[in-house]
Formats: C-alpha cells, structure tokens, sequence
C-alpha cells in the first residue's frame, strides 16, 4: 500500500548470508500485545530501511509495517561514482516503493519530524501522530554543517559534497563536465567515522578516468583527514597503474586536513597550505540522520549506540537503529551491510513480539571499488556480537590479491561481480 497522509484517500500505486539461530541468553518479553496488531514503523527508506519493512511482513503478514519516507523515488550511491566520471546516468541509481508497497507495506510520503517514545509515537512533517509498538530507525546519515569552518548547505551548492546521491551528484558531474582541461578537481576526505571508508578513494579514481581521456592535463587532488586508507596498496598501484601523475594524495600528517572554506574566493584552508582548485568535492564530517537525534537515541558523538544482539538502542526503548547510523564496532558503513542489518534487525523485531529468544545475528558485508571501467577489487568480512559491539568473526575477512597470475582477469571478473552485486541488492531491497 502507498499512502501520502497529506490526502487522506490510500492511492494505489551486502548481504545476508543467513544469521545463525543460537538462541541469545537475555530474557526476553511475553507478547504484550495482541499480535496481530503489533505496530512497526520504519523510518528511513533507504538500503536498511527498506529491506527491514519488507523482511517484516514476509516473517509475519499479520504485523502491520509503515515505512516513512519523504522521496518517492530513492537515489542510491553505490555505483554514483561512475554517474560522477560520465559512465553511467543517474536514472539507474533510482529505485521506487511500489514492491515495498505491494508486500503489504503502508508507505508514508512524508519526513518523521518527531519521535515520543513515552507515548511511542512518530510525528510527521504534516503534524500527523503515528503509534508504534515498535520502532526501527534506518535514516542513513546528515552532514556535519557546524565542524566545517564556511560549510554549510548553501555552500554545498558551490562545493558539492554528492555524498547523499541525487542533485548533489549530479551538480558535482557538471561541474567536472563544465571545467576546462588543465583544472585540477580536489576531494576533501574527513577523518572516519563516515558512510564509505572506500569510496573517496573510487571517486578519485574515477574522476581521473574521465580526466585521462576527455581532459589529459587535468589532475586530481586528494585533502585527506587519515594517513591510511581502505585497500591502501590495491588502491595505489592502480593509481600508478593507471593515473601516474594524475592523482596525488596529502595524507593528515602531510597537512592535508581541511579546516575551512571559503566559497567567495573558492579556496580550501588545510593544516598545510591554501588550493585554489577548479572543482572542489568538499566531504564533510557526519553523523547518524537528524531524527536519531531527536528521537534521543544518538550520544554526543552523534551517531546510535545499539545493543548488537538486538540492535536495540542502548539510550531509548522500544527503538532498534540500523544502517549507517549506527556505531558499535568494526561494521562499515555500506549499503551491504545495512541492507544485511535490515533483514537481520526484521528477524529480532518479529521474534520480540512474538515474545520469543531472538538468534544471534552474523551478517556479511562486501564491497567492490572500481578504479577504472572493467578493473576492481572488494574486501568482506562476517560480523557477530562480541563485547557490546559488532566484531568481524576471526578469519571471515577477504580481500582481493594485490600480486599474481592472471591478475587482469581477476580484476575484470570483480568489475563484472560488482555490477551483479550492485543489481541483486537493489532488486533485493526495491524490485
Ligand atoms: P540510506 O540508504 O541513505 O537511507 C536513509 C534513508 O532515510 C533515506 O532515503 C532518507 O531520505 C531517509 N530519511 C532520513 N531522515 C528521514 C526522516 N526524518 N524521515 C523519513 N526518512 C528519513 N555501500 C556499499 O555497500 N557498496 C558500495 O559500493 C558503496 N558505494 C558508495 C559510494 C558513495 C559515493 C557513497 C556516498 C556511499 C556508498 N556506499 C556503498 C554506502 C551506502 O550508500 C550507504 O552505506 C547506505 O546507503 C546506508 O544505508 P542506510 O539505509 O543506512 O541509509
């Protein structure tokens, strides 16, 4: 079912690999409500979101599940990067609710503007009252507009930080388009944590792509708040490989912080010195979606501390929080592992309310990046509870080979399962 409560009339319109069914040794609630009337409201319908309110109703049809969501069609940013570099349009990283709605899932066109959890309601943005009985808050992550000396939202339309897909992607691959060869593009990488630790590294890569073939005397410039990287060496000898003397890095300890902005005169303050670049892809420090906030299940750090076993907030009850606004552990923050979190966090929410022992949960998370069309890499790991936080399982982690045989062909086949996997989560999670 799609709904816009703004007309009362209802129009028509990475991966789990299993979680292992353990039974966990906390005491859990007797149903305390008549189950077939139990209330879920999922708020955010993005990669976690999605996939928690459809993995609901296929457990158990009698929940009734509404997913609040202000856009009606989700743009996703895994693959946004080639969107960036002019290989892709951005009409294939769009996605709407019409299967979601088609489970049996209510969907809400509007932004949740509040959350009481004494009264465990959600407010909308139109002033509609929402009850639950339970919550799953799934709203992926907001800029940190105050930690940026002269960045702001306004700001961001003259230097793009594209890290929520959609306009600003778009924005940022004009800009590119419009520069004239000779420009230099700098990217501004915050210190972790933040969404995709990788995917700076897949953006530069790319844009040096575009660069090397319409624009040869252009480069690519890196500002980083880390000394180390993701897949640092896989990344560096392509670049070599590929890019030599186009894309160049200057890690925290060479200064390459950004500290400030200053869109009248276009210029980029770092520890070190000024850039004056043609294009800048200003990054900025985040944090989990506002609403975790107010909903008072983000700490000061800004981000959700959750009880792995149930993904249960650790600050409010009755509120479980998937996706990238969580932190407890060693799980990236990729639409792998949120949409793995999603069906896993569906599966403790139902057997909460049916008031049996969750399973403790094991997921796994993977990711591709792609520095060149047909040329890849990925690394994967499996996560368990551990400790109050999420660890990767001993042994469970992978990477591509940096040496060896036949190394092209292993790069052009993880380029190929790249696109399988960008297709089958997607399908998973909207088709
Ligand atoms: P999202 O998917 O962002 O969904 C959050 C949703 O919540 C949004 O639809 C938003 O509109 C909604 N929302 C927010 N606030 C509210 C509110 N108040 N009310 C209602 N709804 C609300 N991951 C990978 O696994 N592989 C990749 O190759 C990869 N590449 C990436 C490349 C780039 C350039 C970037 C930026 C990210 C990439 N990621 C990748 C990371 C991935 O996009 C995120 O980790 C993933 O989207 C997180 O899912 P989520 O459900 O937590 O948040």
């Amino acid at each position: 079912m799609w709904m816009d409560s703004r007309r009362p009339k209802a129009t028509r319109r990475h991966v789990v690999r299993g979680f292992a069914a353990a039974a966990a040794s906390f005491a859990f609630p007797c149903p305390s409500f008549a189950q077939s009337a139990a209330r879920v409201i999922v708020i955010g319908g993005g990669f976690g979101g999605t996939s928690c309110a459809r993995a609901l109703r296929k457990i158990d049809s009698k929940l009734q599940v509404t997913l609040v969501e202000p856009n009606r069609i989700f743009t996703a940013c895994p693959f946004s990067n080639e969107v960036i570099a002019g290989l892709r349009d951005i009409s294939a990283q769009q996605f709407g609710y019409e299967k979601t709605a088609a489970d049996g899932v209510t969907v809400i066109a509007q932004a949740a503007a509040k959350v009481d959890p004494q009264a465990r309601t959600v407010g909308l943005a139109d002033g509609t009252s929402l009850p639950y009985d339970r919550l799953v808050l799934a709203p992926g992550i907001d800029m940190r507009f105050d930690s940026l000396e002269g960045y702001d939202e306004a700001t961001a339309e003259k230097m793009p930080h594209a890290w929520k897909a959609g306009a600003q992607t778009v924005l940022l691959r004009r800009q590119i388009e419009a520069m004239e060869d000779g420009g230099v593009v700098a990217l501004a990488v915050p210190a972790t944590p933040y969404r995709c630790p990788p995917a700076p590294y897949e953006r530069a890569s790319l844009i040096a792509h575009y660069l090397k073939t319409k624009k040869p005397r252009s480069k690519v410039l890196i500002l980083d708040a880390k000394d180390t990287i993701p897949q640092q060496q896989l990344f560096e000898h392509a670049w070599k490989t590929f890019y030599p003397g186009i894309i160049e890095r200057i890690a925290l300890s060479q200064g390459g912080r950004l500290v400030s902005v200053d869109t009248s005169t276009g210029t980029l303050v770092t520890e070190f010195g000024n850039y004056n670049p043609q294009v800048a892809n200003v990054i900025p420090p985040q944090k989990a979606g506002n609403i975790a906030k107010l909903a008072g299940a983000a700490d000061n750090t800004g981000w959700c501390p959750i009880d792995p076993a149930t993904f249960g907030s650790k600050l409010v009850p009755n509120i479980h929080v998937i996706g990238d606004a969580i932190i407890g552990g060693s799980v990236p923050k990729s639409a792998s592992a949120a949409h793995a979190e999603g069906k896993v966090c569906a599966a403790m929410v139902a057997s909460l309310i049916a008031g049996k022992p969750p399973a403790s949960p094991t997921f796994e998370g993977i990711c591709y990046n792609t520095v060149s069309p047909g040329y890849a890499f990925f690394m994967s790991g499996s996560y368990h509870p551990r400790d109050e936080l999420f660890a990767e399982i001993v042994g469970s982690s992978f990477t591509s080979p940096l040496n060896g045989h036949g190394l092209d062909e292993v790069r052009k086949r993880e380029a190929d399962q790249a696109q399988s996997w960008f297709k089958t989560i997607t399908v998973e999670t909207f088709g």
